[in-house]
């Protein structure tokens, strides 16, 4: 921000020099012009007849519409110089007789454009190239406004402060794959003996503020090597053509200096995709700036030891081209840390700081469900200086406390940090989801169930491994999968009596679901085995659509059915819940507490109290 703003101020600066340069010139041309040929004064053509019939006239210039001519006075420095229009059509030879007579040097002027043109403008324009080039010099830090097409990246200056992966937590799996990038930059030989390719790019995606540009640094600090770091917005330019210069001079630089990196934040600035973009403004600078990425990305050769890191919050409107393989075919999620992985950035970020005895950053990292990294780094300085506000020399429990529900009121407007009430209904939604997929004979095993709030999308997920790829279903399959969906519904229904805003997505897919089974599986007994409805595929990846084959009565009948099936199946998840009530609420308690709950444990729960899954009666 800050950055952009002095470059404003300094294009500003170089338009008013540029201005008052040309004030400059003018005056200074007009000036000229008096001093060098004296000002002609007007005078009456037929003054001009007088003077020559007197005899005073030296020399005369004709020019195509007036008459310049010279009197001589006493000395020779008194000569004074009138100009006279000229009457059109006039005969000249009579003029021209006289003028010989009173032998008068006379000459005519054609005006000569190339010359003119050449004096008037080449000249000053070239001087005021010359002009700007010295003061922009002269300007401190001026220097690359000249240079519009040179890349603005920064070179991480290896000397200044290194960031290691040390100063990164609580994302441990991305950590592990760029440890790999590491390798890559620093034993590429390892790689070739083999004959393994290195990858190009590797995308960091993931929500604000998790650590994606610190996480792209500690690379470049673990490997040694320079780091060129530009933002997406940096291409995009108003002049184009100059994002796709300084696409070409950023990796040119960089396969000078290799083995490097180069860091693109923000990439979605330019890497949109091209048929998505709804935006009335042209796209044409940064479509410009894509293809030139692209060529480039394609143009070399990994073994040269330039790799391109590229971060993003959202990996979904970026042009497919760009994932292609061969360019960010890596991608590495940093996502928002669960309590463990809090609990680790507050260490991190405590490591200089005064903490008095009574802290416990274990509490403070389940209180802050929903923070990502950067929050709480914010956190953490804010607290801080809540200690010196209060005259403490050490950071207290109360302090952290109160830093808290600052930052949490900061990011209500900003992401999702729900509340207690919310986070006990989003437990108890999922564990809703995660019995239906224990309790069930042909659900998907449970993997994992969480509660920490990931993205802007979902409050939590029960995420269900299938055992294996699966091409067919069965109908009991798919009843199965249905109860799982509305199972998040059915707990809220049990244990508050009432549901939420939550399960609307669930609905969704349930209903789909369901209407594939009536419309077009065939598995619906009143309707019978027919196709009613055919899914078409679209051109290319456009959305498919749905072709419908039944009048009205068919319709009605259709959403009847429909119906009916998802009210059995809500029914069976109903049963199903209020059957194991207790259970689901300890079960929902503990998952409150750890926020994260493998498979294995909500399993060990079960076994524990003595409940028989799946269960072999609905
Ligand atoms: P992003 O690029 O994903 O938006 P940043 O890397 O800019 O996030 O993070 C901003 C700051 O937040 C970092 O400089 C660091 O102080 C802190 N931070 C974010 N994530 C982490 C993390 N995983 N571990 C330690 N500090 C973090
Ligand atoms: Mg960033
Ligand atoms: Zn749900």
């Amino acid at each position: 921000m800050d950055k952009h703003g002095k470059q404003k101020r300094e294009y500003k600066r170089q338009i008013w020099y540029t201005i008052a340069y040309f004030v400059f010139w003018l005056a200074l041309l007009s000036l000229l012009n008096v001093w060098l040929l004296g000002r002609p004064q007007p005078a009456p053509f037929s003054q001009f007849l007088e003077d020559v019939d007197a005899g005073k006239v030296t020399s005369a210039t004709f020019g195509e519409r007036n008459v310049l001519w010279v009197v001589a006075g006493e000395d020779e420095n008194a000569v004074q110089t009138f100009e006279a229009q000229r009457i059109p059509e006039m005969d000249d030879s009579e003029i021209l007789t006289l003028l010989q007579e009173k032998g008068v040097e006379f000459s005519g002027i054609q005006p000569n454009p190339l010359l003119s043109t050449l004096f008037n403008w080449l000249v000053p324009l070239g001087l005021l190239a010359l002009f700007w080039a010295w003061s922009v010099n002269r300007l401190p830090g001026a220097s690359q406004a000249l240079s519009f097409g040179r890349s603005r990246a920064k070179i991480w200056d290896e000397s200044s402060e290194q960031v290691t992966f040390d100063d990164v937590a609580g994302v441990d799996e991305a950590v592990a794959e760029l440890r790999e990038v590491v390798e890559f930059l620093t034993q590429p030989e390892r790689y070739a003996k083999i004959g393994a390719h290195i990858p190009k790019g590797v995308l960091l995606v993931g929500p604000p503020g998790t650590g994606k540009t610190l996480l792209a640094k500690a690379t470049a600090g673990e490997a040694g090597a320079p780091f060129f770091s530009i933002s997406g917005a940096d291409f995009v330019e108003m002049f184009v053509g100059v994002g796709a210069a300084r696409v070409r001079d950023l990796f040119k630089q960089a396969r000078e200096k290799a083995p490097c990196i180069i860091f693109i934040d923000e990439i979605d600035a330019i890497g949109r995709s091209r048929t998505g973009a709804r935006s009335p403004v042209s796209n044409e600078e940064r479509e410009q700036t894509l293809n030139q990425l692209l060529v480039e990305m394609d143009g070399f050769d990994s073994s040269v030891g330039v790799i391109i890191m590229a971060a993003t919050n959202r990996p979904d409107v970026l042009d497919k081209a760009l994932l292609r393989p061969g360019r960010f075919d890596r991608q590495v999620v940093v996502d928002k840390p669960d309590l463990q992985g809090r609990e680790a950035i507050l260490r991190v970020h405590t490591r200089n700081v005064k903490l008095a005895d009574d802290v416990d950053l274990h509490v403070v990292a389940a209180r802050t469900p929903g923070f990502a990294g950067a929050e709480l780094a914010n956190l953490v300085n804010e607290a801080a200086l809540l200690a010196v506000r209060n005259g403490r020399e050490v950071v207290t429990m109360q302090d952290l406390d109160e830093a808290i529900d600052r930052v949490m009121m900061g990011l209500e407007r900003k992401s999702r940090a729900l509340n207690r009430k919310e986070r006990e209904i989003v437990a108890h939604h999922e564990m809703g989801h995660a019995f239906m997929g224990v309790l069930l004979p042909h659900a998907d095993p449970v993997h994992k169930i969480s509660i920490v709030p990931r993205g802007t999308a979902a409050l939590g997920v029960t995420v269900q491994a299938p055992l294996e790829d699966r091409y067919l279903l069965t109908e009991a399959e798919l009843r199965d999968r249905m109860t799982v969906l509305l199972g998040g519904r059915a707990a809220e229904e049990v244990v508050y009596g009432q549901v939420s805003t939550g399960p609307a997505d669930d609905l969704q897919r349930a209903t789909e679901l369901a209407r594939r089974m009536v419309t077009q599986f065939g598995m619906n007994e009143k309707l019978g085995p027919v196709a009613l409805e055919e899914m078409q595929q679209g051109y290319l990846d456009n959305e498919g659509f749905v072709q419908r084959r039944y009048g009205e009565k068919t319709a009605a009948e259709i959403d009847a059915e429909v119906q009916r099936l998802l009210n059995s199946i809500y029914d069976r998840a109903l049963t199903l819940i209020r059957r194991h009530e207790d259970v689901l609420k300890q079960a929902a308690q503990r998952l409150l507490e750890e926020e994260v709950m493998e498979g294995d444990e909500l399993i060990r729960i079960l076994d524990e109290a003595g409940v028989e899954h799946p269960v072999t009666d609905i």
